[in-house]
C-alpha cells in the first residue's frame, strides 16, 4: 500500500476526546492528546482512519458507528498500521484495546489473530 499522507486536519487537545482514547478522528480532523504529541504510531493509527474516510467518500463515519463487523475492520488496519511503526510486537496491548474499547465481540485470540495476519 501506498504510504501517503491523506488531507487532514491534526489538532494536539484534550477537547471532544472520548476518556478511553489517546486520539479520536472524525472525518479528516484528527484529535490527540498533547502527551501522546511524540507517538508517530498513534498519528498513523488516526490518519489510516483518514483515508478510510476519504477512500469511503465519507461512508466510513456511518459504517463505523452501525456496524461491527466495519468498525472491526477499520480498527484492525489503523492498529496493524500502528504496529509497523514501534520497534517491539504491541499485537497482545493493541488487542487488549480492540476487545475492550470499541465495542466488540471478539476474544483477545481472535483480535491477536487479526493483528498478526500478514
Ligand atoms: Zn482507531
Amino acid at each position: 500500500m501506498l504510504n501517503i499522507k491523506p488531507p487532514a486536519l491534526v489538532l494536539y487537545t484534550e477537547r471532544m476526546i472520548p476518556a478511553r482514547f489517546a486520539g479520536f478522528t472524525i472525518g479528516a480532523l484528527v484529535l490527540i492528546r498533547p502527551f501522546y504529541r511524540d507517538d508517530a504510531g498513534l498519528l498513523v493509527h488516526e490518519l489510516t482512519h483518514v483515508k478510510q474516510f476519504w477512500r469511503s467518500l465519507g461512508l466510513s463515519l456511518l459504517l463505523y458507528q452501525l456496524s461491527k463487523t466495519w468498525r472491526l475492520r477499520f480498527e484492525v488496519e489503523a492498529y496493524r498500521a500502528q504496529m509497523a511503526c514501534y520497534p517491539d510486537d504491541r499485537s497482545v496491548l493493541f488487542a487488549g484495546f480492540l476487545v475492550t474499547r470499541y465495542g466488540l465481540k471478539i476474544t483477545q485470540d481472535e483480535a491477536v489473530q487479526m493483528l498478526e495476519q500478514k
